[in-house]
């Protein structure tokens, strides 16, 4: 199901009747069933524990197939602006493209507490989806957006045994 890990992982507003001593995010419940992206992506400037990016691109769930979600990435130190840097991104849950112009505070004592900005946001025109055995090994892309401009690319690379890590450089 889309989105499963994405709505686990958040206190959206209380049941009835239940009374809660945490303040609900304020982040989107998302729609689930959408057909057709726009191909936007936005980054999230997050200072949670600790400050970091969110690198989230309107791609379907399968990559190539299946409703449209925000394929996302925590990255430490920001995508790069300029080319010769690789950045390490870890991938994290696919949230709902709602999620693009989301922006404020996530209240303490929920997953992600911290105020949450957009540091860039645009269209992107998606030049790679390369597959080994159905998982995605590389993506292209050209970004264009305020800050970041150009022709990117991301890697998987299982650094140090994680399945989710990816490096993030401009061409
Ligand atoms: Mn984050």
């Amino acid at each position: 199901m889309p989105l499963e890990k994405y709505l686990k992982k958040r206190k959206f507003a209380p049941l009835r009747g239940i009374t809660r001593s945490v303040k609900k995010t304020s982040e989107p419940r998302g729609s689930i069933n959408i057909k057709n992206g726009k191909n936007r992506f936005v980054v999230h400037e997050h200072h949670a524990r600790n400050l970091h990016y969110d690198f989230r691109l309107e791609l379907p769930e399968d990559w190539d197939k299946g409703s449209i979600v925000l394929k996302s990435w925590a990255v430490p130190k920001g995508v790069p602006i300029a080319s010769g840097v690789k950045h390490l991104a870890i991938q994290v849950e696919d949230h709902p493209v709602d999620y693009l112009n989301f922006k404020g505070i996530i209240p303490e004592g929920n997953y992600g507490a911290g105020t949450v900005k957009i540091w860039d946001q645009g269209k992107f025109i998606k030049l790679k989806v390369y597959k080994v055995n159905k998982v995605v090994k590389e993506l292209g892309f050209e970004l264009k957006g305020k800050k970041l401009k150009g022709k990117y690319v991301m890697i998987k690379t299982n650094f140090a045994g994680n399945k989710n890590s990816w490096l993030i450089f401009k061409k």
